[in-house]
């Protein structure tokens, strides 16, 4: 199965170092650009199936990023990361296109479920897995394309990887 490619632009780098070993360890490809010309290029070289996008770059504004990705690639998901207190930066990323976004600091679980949660919506999920909507055990409903299980005690929500275990 294709692993999804990731684009991170971040320009901390013991933020960058973390969200690539992490995302790495969920089985994710990922370039990273520190800068705005760095993502630029690596946008041009591939194409992506996540792109997530720091708003405050050495170089450049994410939002123009931003606008221009998604002008290029109209499907393309992309994740922005802003700052603590940049309410309009936020606003305006999801004007200029950005599906998602997350405040600064977040916590690294939060984190993984935006990027899984998006790729599951996109084009990359609905090609690779042809999931059924809802399965029944017993008294419990699994739903693999929202992950979530509601059983006897209540409504669970599933990881990814219990999904799949759970398809299998
Ligand atoms: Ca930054």
């Amino acid at each position: 199965m294709k692993k999804p490619y990731i684009l991170l632009v971040e320009d901390e780098i013991h933020i960058a170092q973390g969200l690539i070993f992490n995302l790495e360890l969920e089985g994710f490809l990922v370039t990273h650009a520190e800068t705005g010309a760095a993502a630029k290029e690596a946008f041009s070289n591939r194409s992506y199936d996540l792109v997530i996008l720091d708003l405050m770059l050495p170089d450049s504004h994410g939002i123009e990023l931003c606008r221009q990705m998604r002008q290029a690639e109209p499907q393309l998901p992309i994740l922005i990361l802003t700052a603590l207190g940049e309410e309009q930066d936020r606003v305006n990323g999801l004007k200029e296109g950005a599906d998602d976004y997350l405040t600064k600091p977040f916590r690294l679980e939060e984190f993984l479920l935006r990027v899984h949660g998006m790729l599951r919506r996109s084009a990359w999920y609905q090609n690779s897995y042809n999931k059924e909507e809802a399965y029944l055990f017993g008294s419990s409903r699994i739903d693999l394309k929202n992950l979530e299980a509601t059983t006897a005690n209540g409504k669970i929500r599933l990881t990814e990887l219990e999904s799949r275990m759970l398809e299998t």
